[in-house]
């Protein structure tokens, strides 16, 4: 067993997300049919930019 390998970005499909009292949790799977659960405070500057931004 693999010790939170990590997961090329690109691999990661995301499959869902929504939001919590915490903010936004997101569901992804990654193409190695591992899943990763990501939430807004772990994610942080991953988050992509220049989306619907104004
Ligand atoms: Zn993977």
């Amino acid at each position: 067993m693999h010790t939170r390998e990590p997961h090329d970005p690109l691999d990661l499909t995301l499959v869902s997300s929504h939001r919590t009292s915490e903010g936004v949790v997101s569901y992804l799977r990654c193409s190695c049919g591992v899943w990763e659960v990501r939430t807004a405070l772990l994610v942080g500057t991953a988050t992509p930019r220049g989306h619907d931004r104004r």
